[in-house]
């Protein structure tokens, strides 16, 4: 019996120059990886079209049919061979640029042939270049081109049907043992000019199927297959490369995806139950001066009854003797701050420490100014630490955190350098834009001898398949209204070359004494992408507004003028900041009720969301204006509409998944744990996740000792799966 982890070197065909190629693109080194590297797509060979019904668009076509002629056209480098090929309905050209002399000498006219191919169009004409082609007879050696030939020879031509929008000649039965489908690979440029093509690959896995002539071994308990009316690993993974049907091809799938969820799902939560049986946490048992002080004394409006929910599951969560590990997720202007504030104030009644950790200097200023301007009349003290803090200010600032004089320190990454030490740190809340990953959190841990409770907020809602895998461990707080009072803010699409009609509606908001934020997305111009340039936009506002002040923030700025001007339009010194997407974070200037967007078309639809965020935060009614060339793809044309249509962000969190897939959203790239995801997609597979994580949480709950015979294969798996996936283990 082959051995799984036996080197691809040795399986047949491979040899080593292709297993070198293999691994260095692919990352295939043994033959079990081969095993699983998964077909992207499938061609159903059991398809036949007819010649009249083929157009260009379509991926690929099996035709049978007859060659009328051949016919040699061009000269030099363009010379070539074309056959007419027909099957009654039409006719189409087969094309060869190469090995012309043995096309000839192997194909007759006038006898059947089953041709597959990808059909282009080439000077108004469809041809398919470089077919591949079977003899179509009563005798083949394929099954397949049996039936076909049957077909033919009846001329079994279908009625056009509405289901397909071609209509297969025949639909052949699949005549033996040979699978109908035939898989597609990935591969790369390097390995296409070396020959290493999909069907070479297709040839590798087909050799190794027939090697694996025992049962592949199953990975998942008995009781979960059955439960989940699963595939069993064996047939899955036959059928993954070589389905009997669509239907088989589908339930391979989900095993393989369910399977693959699993193991994520299941190594997440047996970390957060590790930790939590691990780490007993601070208890805060009780709630007093500070917290009741300020909430019924300074409490600048009443909580809205999602917040008051969520710090009350903060609250017991804090109380309960685990350390607490949670995710707040809000929309923007949902009012975090407070939350993180209250937070904070038990952490004190409780004496200890809070951190508040934001992910740019400005945010961090922000704060700060937030968090002494609310608690100004209560002797509770504030300091900010960011890089920029040094010398004598920080060496005080360090002595004053480690006696305990300072209660909330809230900064930036700086707090997390060794050298801040607290008194008693009792809470870490992080404020992010960009996710701080696994490790940064564990390293605000150590700052206390009993861990601190971690509280992680979002700066705009991540959708629950993302959260459930990047921040799988932790428990979920939501804030799912808004405060009182918000009109919404309305979003208008504008295109760019209708720019005097902008000009004049931001004219009459500023003459109303509104503020306004336009936002370019690069500072440096770009040849290649045609992108406005922040400073030529900068001129053009000066001209277009000649009687407006104009601040201008980018993130290339000194951080004290990037703050000077800031300051300046806060103050409504100046009329209109033109800006990068510095701004995007933190920023509350609640007179400003304009943001117009630049090339909105190059933002990621949550960037757009939480840029919006920065207006609607007054009593008037405000705008968001963006800003595209005329010339739209479809996927940009539906982003801009999702944000014109919704000012919801958990919704608009959704779409965005689904346009771009997890790969390309805001801190799953940091993260890098979990996408790499051989089969199963975040985007598409949600019912399949959260059934997985059922699966994993009932096995985590009900196995503590991790000794229930029947759950051995699990631990086995989860054991190997970490040790070779270095993201696995960098959880723990
Ligand atoms: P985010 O959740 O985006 O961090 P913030 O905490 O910055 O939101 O709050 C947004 C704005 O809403 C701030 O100006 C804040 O003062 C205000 N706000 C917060 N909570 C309430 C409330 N309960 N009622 C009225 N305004 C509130
Ligand atoms: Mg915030």
């Amino acid at each position: 019996m082959l051995q799984l982890n036996q080197d691809i070197k040795y399986l047949q065909g491979v040899g080593p120059s292709r297993a070198e190629l293999l691994q260095k693109e692919l990352d295939i080194k043994t033959v079990g990886d081969l095993l699983e590297y998964f077909p992207y797509r499938h061609i159903d060979r059991s398809r036949f079209y007819r010649i009249a019904d083929i157009n260009g668009t379509m991926p690929y076509v099996q035709l049978v049919g007859e060659i009328l002629s051949f016919e040699n056209v061009g000269d030099g480098r363009k010379k070539r061979l074309i056959a007419h090929f027909s099957d009654g309905t039409g006719v189409i050209d087969l094309v060869w640029f190469q090995g012309v002399k043995y096309i000839v000498q192997t194909y007759d006219c006038r006898k059947p042939y089953v041709v597959f191919g990808r059909p282009q169009m080439y000077k108004g004409r469809i041809n398919v270049a470089h077919p591949e082609m079977e003899a179509a007879s009563a005798s083949a050696a394929n099954g397949t081109a049996v039936a076909a030939y049957d077909a033919y020879q009846q001329r079994l031509f279908a009625e056009p049907d509405d289901s397909t929008s071609v209509t297969p000649v025949a639909q052949v039965a699949n005549a033996g043992a040979a699978s109908p489908f035939r898989p597609l690979y990935h591969t790369s440029e390097l390995m296409k000019k070396r020959g290493l093509n999909s069907t070479l690959i297709a040839r590798l896995t087909t050799t190794l199927l027939r090697m694996l002539d025992e049962p592949l071994a199953e990975t998942l308990p008995a009781w979960l297959v059955e439960r989940y009316r699963l595939m069993s690993r064996n047939d899955a993974l036959r059928q993954i490369h070589y389905p009997d049907s669509a239907d088989e091809l589908r339930r391979a799938q989900s095993r393989l995806k369910f399977e693959e969820l699993f193991y994520v799902q299941l190594n997440i939560l047996r970390y957060a139950r590790d930790r939590a049986r691990k780490y007993r946490g601070i208890v805060f048992s009780r709630v007093g001066n500070a917290f009741n002080d300020f909430y019924f004394h300074h409490l600048p409006f009443p909580l809205t009854g999602a917040q008051m929910r969520v710090v009350r599951e903060i609250r017991t969560d804090m109380g309960s003797g685990r350390q607490m590990n949670r995710l707040l997720q809000g929309d923007v202007g949902s009012g975090k701050t407070l939350v993180a504030l209250m937070c904070a104030l038990i952490a004190i009644d409780n004496g200890c420490q809070a951190c508040i950790m934001a992910p740019t200097e400005i945010l961090a200023e922000q704060h700060v100014e937030t968090l002494q301007r609310m608690l100004a009349d209560m002797p509770v003290r504030v300091e900010l630490l960011t890089g920029t803090v040094k010398g004598k200010r920080r060496a005080t600032l360090l002595n004053d955190l480690l006696t305990g004089d300072i209660h909330i320190l809230v900064g930036t990454h700086a707090v997390i350098e060794d050298n801040v030490v607290f008194s008693r740190l009792g809470l870490v809340i992080i404020d992010e834009q960009h996710r701080f990953g696994v490790a940064q959190r564990a390293k605000m841990w150590q700052k206390n001898a009993v861990p601190p409770h971690v509280l992680v907020m979002t700066a705009t809602p991540i959708p629950r398949t993302l959260a459930m895998t990047l921040y799988g461990d932790l428990d979920v707080s939501v804030i799912d209204e808004l405060p009182p009072g918000r009109k919404p803010i309305q979003t208008i699409h504008q295109y760019d070359r209708h720019r005097k009609s902008l000009n004049q509606s931001i004219g009459r908001q500023i003459a109303l004494g509104r503020q306004v934020y336009i936002v370019y997305p690069l500072i440096k111009e770009s040849e290649k992408m045609d992108l406005k340039n922040l400073e030529d936009g900068y001129e053009q506002v000066r001209q277009d507004f000649p009687d407006c002040q104009v601040s201008k923030v980018h993130g290339q700025m000194k951080p004290a003028e990037k703050d000077a001007e800031m300051q300046r339009f806060a103050r409504g010194e100046t009329q209109i900041l033109v800006a990068t997407t510095v701004i995007e974070v933190g920023v509350n200037v609640p007179n400003a009720s304009v943001m117009v967007i630049e090339n909105a078309e190059r933002f990621g639809l949550s960037q757009l969301h939480q840029l919006r965020g920065r207006v609607g935060r007054g009593a008037d009614q405000s705008f968001c204006i963006l800003v595209t060339k005329y010339n739209l793809n479809e996927d940009t044309r539906r982003r801009i509409q999702i944000m014109v249509d919704s000012t919801d962000g958990f919704e608009i969190a959704e779409q965005d998944l689904k346009l771009r897939g997890p790969g390309d959203l805001e801190g799953t790239q940091q993260s890098g744990m979990a996408f790499d995801l051989k089969i199963a997609n975040l985007a598409k597979d949600g019912v399949l996740l959260q059934m997985a994580r059922d699966a994993a949480q009932h096995i985590v709950d009900d196995d503590e000792q991790e000794r229930t015979p029947a759950n051995q294969i699990v631990w086995q798996r989860l054991h190997e799966l970490r040790k070779t996936n270095i993201n696995w283990g960098s959880i723990s």
